[in-house]
């Protein structure tokens, strides 16, 4: 098969048989063979049920319902387990994003050798002040901090190679980063397509404004993840070393002035050297055991956990 399209979809009981419609002739027309995986996130509209029926009319439609809304993130890691496709497609169900760029991007893909491909809503239909500004700043500080040189991280519209999305773990909200959760596993041949934009049609958005902290922090996380995730003792226990220095030095500071110099005879509590001196070697230890933790956790992990291996010339 050559591709697999997952479609994570909260409440848009509306969209789905138009989208349906809309990708199985695209794709049928450029006859590309193909699977739908529709992933309901723990709708409550009834789309669970359109969804059933279409798998029921048609076998290369397959679903999957979550009991809750549990994000679009483990809605694209259910789908992906699923994904028997060569390549895989991601795609959003509000039909803001159109499903006749797939062909496209897949050639681009092959043509360029890329890992990954990632929409580009250079001409966006959405609101300036809730989503066109801050979306530029996000992706602006995406964009330094990952190395990755595209513009619209969170794109709902993307094309993977197989291996690729089978590598990821999408967590938490991390769909937004679902190019740097690439690139962490050494998949950074990532390029990008100008597509097709559209006002959603039904409903509304199912992301507040809560979306811009959330991803700020992931990015953090993310930085950390890819620096340290594999080695977590060297960035708490550094920071750890540098504290307890300090605290030593102040310690032998004041004990060194207290039992050889003439003092006025302060108490040692009543000096701030004292303060800083405890203060920093209880922060200091409280670093290492977080790195001892770290490794601890890190341990615990399969070996082949920790690794992506692309080629292997040993059965
Ligand atoms: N979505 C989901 N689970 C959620 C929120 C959203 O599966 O908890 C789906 C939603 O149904 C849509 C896609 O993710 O297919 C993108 O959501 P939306 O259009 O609301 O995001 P926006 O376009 O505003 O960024
Ligand atoms: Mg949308």
């Amino acid at each position: 098969m050559d591709l697999s399209v997952v479609i994570p979809l909260y409440n848009e009981s509306e969209s789905i048989e138009e989208l349906n419609t809309w990708v199985t002739n695209t794709l049928n027309n450029r006859s590309i063979s193909f699977e739908i995986i529709y992933v309901n996130d723990g709708s409550s509209d009834g789309s669970w049920d359109i969804i059933k029926r279409l798998a029921d009319d048609s076998n290369n439609i397959k679903g999957i319902s979550f009991s809750k809304n549990f994000g679009k993130s483990q809605a694209l890691n259910s789908g992906f387990i699923e994904c028997k496709g060569k390549y895989v497609a991601t795609l959003d169900a509000d039909l803001q994003d159109s499903p006749e760029e797939i062909p496209e991007m897949i050639n681009k893909l092959k043509e360029e050798e890329l890992d990954l491909i990632s929409g580009w809503k250079k001409k966006r239909y959405d609101s300036l002040i809730l989503k066109k500004i801050p979306s530029k700043l996000f992706n602006f500080v995406a964009r330094c901090s990952s190395g990755i040189k595209i513009h619209d991280f969170n794109c709902g519209i993307k094309v993977f190679k197989s291996e690729v999305i089978k590598s990821i773990d999408v967590y938490g909200d991390m769909h937004r980063f679902i190019p740097i959760l690439a690139k962490n596993e050494g998949y950074n041949k990532i390029g990008e397509h100008i597509v097709k934009h559209q006002a959603r049609k039904y409903g509304k958005t199912k992301f507040g404004n809560e979306r811009f902290m959330r991803g700020f922090l992931d990015i953090i996380t993310l930085w950390f993840m890819n620096k340290f995730g594999k080695r977590p003792m060297h960035f708490f226990g550094s920071l750890g070393t540098i504290m307890i220095l300090i605290g030593i030095i102040f310690t032998g500071y004041i004990g060194y002035e207290k039992l050889f110099i003439k003092t006025s005879g302060r108490l040692i509590t009543e000096r701030p050297e004292f303060y800083i001196a405890l203060t920093t070697i209880i922060i200091g230890i409280q670093l290492f055991i977080a790195g001892f933790i770290g490794e601890i956790v890190l341990n615990s992990k399969s070996k082949k956990e920790r690794y992506q291996i692309t080629e292997k010339t040993v059965d």
